[in-house]
């Protein structure tokens, strides 16, 4: 059993909570036991050891006035740490737990990214999201509720990518929730006090810190659950964080677009699917400031539907592109601005330093002159662009400038010192500063005045912390020095003296100096103060900087790629003249290409070989369509597009394993989930579906799918598609139309995919679980079933399944000409009927004359684990099909 100071060490540790713990020890921070053994891992200490009872313990320190970046590094890599300083009371050190730092209240980021700590409560079918960052002291609050509530929870959650979480009492039993956590956010989990979730403490804590905001604001009981916990947290960990977060803002995610997390993957929006993927904020985004670059992904994963909002930001961002001489000017100036709100945050939590003040004075100053530039422009100067500074107020601007005038231009990193403010601002200072200069100036020329007095040639003048002011005379002069001279030290080659007067002026000196350091202090607490009370203003201006920051980003991008601007509309339409992919266009030579849909065509079967451009062609669409709702121009000669509420995207990825789910099952659960959320103002991108089951189960699903969707939903849907037996529906379906992507050459060639992945082991070892028996070859309606596929889908698809087996018999018999058949189904009379041969598209899989040869192959082929081979190994296998196909 450890004791004495290790003792106290793992109680106060224990009493924390937190992961690891820092206790003072004098000049050092200690980490002792695992602590010790993680910080010296993390932080690349040197790890030593301590006994204790008898035991030993790993022990690692860093120097008191070092903690913070060793703390942040900690923090950013996920870790809660208590820090426990050390008093004297009554003669005896006691040690007590001041703050505990954690991923999402750590205020001293440096990361530009936002950094929101979130907290989510349900009551009843409600679920309530908080969202704060304290870095900026932005708090909002949302709720949750209707069918799949807890799915725009986890969507929400994913957009605003938090760096920790508390989830309430209410949802730490929920597994699922607690997986999408884990698998879809880089968050650290934290369990807060269950009672802080408690609607009367919670409603009480909100109370406290807003004030009547909470009643205006109007919270729903979920949502104060959340809110009032995390404040709760912020205040708990003692940092100083909770003084900054002052605003209450209530949200809906209802004028958002769903964008949910699966889309934002697909999509690439802000991360890239694939090791070196492109994103499309990497490609659109030129922002100069690293709030403007937070604004700009906010905005990229929030769109909206607020055509008025949408308009105006058309109208900014058109201007600009309209002027590039002041664009430039404006993009060059905001590149010298700092992060105001972030400062503003800092001033009010006490911890901005010199540096801080001093950029926010340099931030300040920017304003009038972008105000002037885009004044100098008729074109901006009507457009919304002016507006966003109009309504900052001027005079407080002013003000806070003039007074963060007596800072000093080049201020030391330390606040204890002096240096901080210039003369000019403040008559005690400086006279006191007068009064030192003209003390230190008497050492400026001690060194002549005594050496002309001793008739010494080697005489210096030096000063360091434990000698202070000395005079410091060669050996060889050293019996020429005076009788005042008091030796106080000897070197190899030299002695040091002090003499009276040199004592008394150096007592002089150090008063003084101390006095002009704390007054100086003083002074600088005074501005960083002043900063605080304005940080409703500093805010402001941060915001108007952002988005200026944006506009100019977006104009740039739009003037770069002759992009031009959309007509939003309210009707259901998108017609899109001339499109492009906006980050394929970057870096290839763009095939633009026209897409219309409406009422009357809104569901679009596209087909063509692998690789001839499908995906490419579905994703413009969801990617223009979601820029136009960001505000931006977009990459078309022109475009019409009606708002849509949602986009949803399920694209194949055959290798892609999930958290240990099946691909098959994963395909099933998104196409679920949109089957769920997609209304009729929805655009949904479907990349192959069934594709992850055998082919016969795979063509019922996408068909009872895209009945459902044309049907029951009605949404906007762009379907790509290799079974070509889908292409029927068109026919048959009034709004449902194909198209296909025009290839040169050779026809269509595409594998039995659907089949090589029934026979992989991945496939195979999840649905033994589920259906076991070789017989069944229906398991991927089953999966379907399973993933939660609405039930019309289901029964339709085990409909349409078993009509093709049907079929499947009578090709295999080798159909009534015994030739080689292709199997359409005619949805007419709800029959297959078999085509001219002619029209087969290469498919012989139930052709009866194949020879022994091809049969052997096919085997292979058919028993070849994808998830097993290698694609060397595979590229080799594939050769030698090939070669014993042409009968080498
Ligand atoms: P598919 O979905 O049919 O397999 P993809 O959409 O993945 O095909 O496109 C295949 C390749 O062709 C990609 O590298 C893509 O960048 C390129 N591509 C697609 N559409 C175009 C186009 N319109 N112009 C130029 N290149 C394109």
């Amino acid at each position: 059993m450890a004791s004495g100071i290790v003792g106290d060490f793992f109680e106060l540790k224990a009493d924390s909570g937190a992961d690891l713990l820092a206790m003072q020890m004098g000049d050092f921070y200690e980490f002792f036991g695992e602590d010790a053994e993680l910080a010296g891992e993390e932080l690349d200490l040197k790890v030593s050891e301590r006994s204790s009872g008898g035991e030993p313990y790993a022990m690692a320190g860093v120097p008191v006035d070092d903690l913070t970046p060793y703390l942040k590094a900690l923090v950013e890599r996920g870790h809660r740490v208590a820090v426990a300083d050390q008093r004297e009371v009554d003669g005896e050190i006691v040690r007590e737990i001041v703050r505990i730092v954690t991923p999402g209240t750590l205020l001293e980021t440096d990361d530009e990214t936002a950094q929101y700590l979130a907290s989510v409560a349900r009551s009843g079918d409600e679920y309530g999201l908080a969202l704060c960052d304290v870095t900026t002291g932005r708090f909002r609050a949302t709720t949750l509720s209707g069918d799949r509530a807890i799915d725009r929870t986890m969507t929400e959650l994913y957009r605003f990518d938090p760096v920790e979480v508390l989830p309430g009492p209410t949802v730490r039993g929920d597994d699922d929730f607690l997986a999408g956590i884990r698998s879809d956010l880089d968050a650290r989990l934290t369990l807060h006090e269950t009672e802080t979730f408690a609607p009367g403490r919670a409603r009480h804590r909100l109370a406290q810190q807003f004030g009547d905001a909470v009643e205006t604001v109007g919270l729903s009981e979920a949502a104060t659950a959340a809110a009032g916990a995390a404040i709760d947290y912020i205040d708990e960990t003692g940092v100083g964080s909770l003084a900054a977060v002052t605003r209450l803002g209530a949200y809906e995610p209802d004028d958002h677009v769903a964008v949910d997390a699966t889309t934002q993957r697909n999509l690439e929006l802000t991360d890239p699917m694939t090791a070196g993927g492109k994103t499309l904020f990497e490609t659109i985004d030129h922002t100069e400031t690293s709030a403007g670059g937070r604004l700009l992904g906010e905005w990229l994963t929030r769109p909206l539907r607020r055509r008025a909002l949408l308009e105006s930001r058309q109208a900014a961002v058109d201007a600009l592109l309209g002027d590039a001489l002041v664009r430039e000017g404006i993009a060059e100036t905001l590149s010298s601005a700092y992060d105001v709100e972030r400062a503003a945050s800092r001033a009010v939590s006490g911890s901005a330093d010199a540096d801080a003040l001093l950029r926010v004075r340099e931030t300040l100053a920017l304003v009038p002159d972008l105000s002037e530039r885009i004044d100098g422009s008729p074109e901006l100067a009507a457009s919304p662009v002016a507006a966003l500074f109009s309504d900052l107020d001027r005079t407080a601007i002013a003000d806070l400038r003039t007074d963060l005038d007596a800072l000093a231009d080049d201020p030391p990193k330390t606040l204890r010192e002096g240096g901080l403010i210039e003369r000019g601002h403040d008559d005690d200072l400086d006279e006191l500063i007068e009064r030192h200069e003209s003390a230190l100036e008497w050492f400026e020329t001690l060194e002549e005045r005594e050496s002309k007095r001793h008739g010494l040639s080697r005489l210096t003048v030096g000063r360091n912390k434990t000698d202070g002011y000395y005079v410091q005379v060669g050996k060889s002069e050293s019996d020429a020095v005076p009788d005042s001279y008091e030796g106080i030290k000897t070197l190899k080659n030299a002695e040091r003296y002090v003499f009276d007067e040199l004592r008394e002026k150096e007592r002089q000196v150090l008063h003084l100096e101390d006095k002009r350091a704390e007054r100086e202090y003083e002074a600088f607490c005074r501005l960083r103060d002043a900063v605080a009370e304005r940080a409703e203003l500093l805010r402001a201006v941060g915001e108007a900087l952002a988005e200026l920051d944006v506009y100019c980003s977006l104009a740039t991008h739009a003037a770069r790629q002759g992009w031009s601007r959309p007509e939003l509309v309210d009707e259901h339409v998108l017609d899109v003249e001339a499109g492009r992919h906006p980050v394929v266009e970057t870096d290839t030579q763009f095939v633009p290409n026209d897409l219309y849909l409406d009422r009357d065509r809104r569901f679009l079967l596209v087909t063509g070989p692998n690789m001839s451009g499908k995906s490419t062609y579905m994703r413009q669409a969801a990617l223009l369509t979601l820029l136009a709702q960001v505000g931006s121009f977009v990459p078309a000669t022109a475009a019409r597009v009606g708002l849509v509420d949602g986009i949803y995207t399920r694209v194949g990825a055959l290798d892609e394993l999930a958290g240990g789910r099946s691909t098959f099952m994963v395909e099933m659960e998104e196409l679920s989930n949109i089957l769920h959320s997609a209304t009729e103002d929805s655009l949904v991108i479907l990349d192959e579906v069934g594709r992850g089951t055998a082919t016969y189960d795979g063509i019922s699903i996408a068909w009872a799918a895209t009945e459902y969707l044309h049907n029951e939903i009605g949404a906007f849907t762009l379907f790509a598609t290799h079974y070509h037996e889908l292409t029927a529906l068109a026919d048959e379906l009034p709004r449902v139309e194909n198209v296909h992507v025009a290839v040169a050459g050779e026809p269509d060639a595409e594998t039995r995919t659907g089949d090589a992945v029934d026979g992989s082991s991945e496939g195979v070892t999840f649905l033994r679980t589920i259906e076991p028996g070789p017989t069944d070859r229906s398991y991927g309606v089953h999966v379907a079933d399973l993933a939660g596929v609405p039930a019309p889908v289901v029964d339709r698809a085990g409909d349409v399944l078993s009509r093709l087996r049907e079929e499947r018999a009578i090709e295999a018999k080798g159909g009534d000409s015994g030739e080689p058949v292709q199997a359409v189904f005619d949805l007419a009379d709800g029959e297959f009927q078999a085509d001219e041969p002619a029209e087969a598209d290469g498919r012989d899989d139930a052709d009866p004359s194949v020879d022994p040869d091809t049969e052997a192959v096919l085997d292979e082929l058919l028993n070849t684990s994808l998830a097993e081979t290698s694609p060397v190994e595979l590229m080799t296998r594939v050769r030698e099909w090939q070669r014993r196909l042409d009968g080498e």
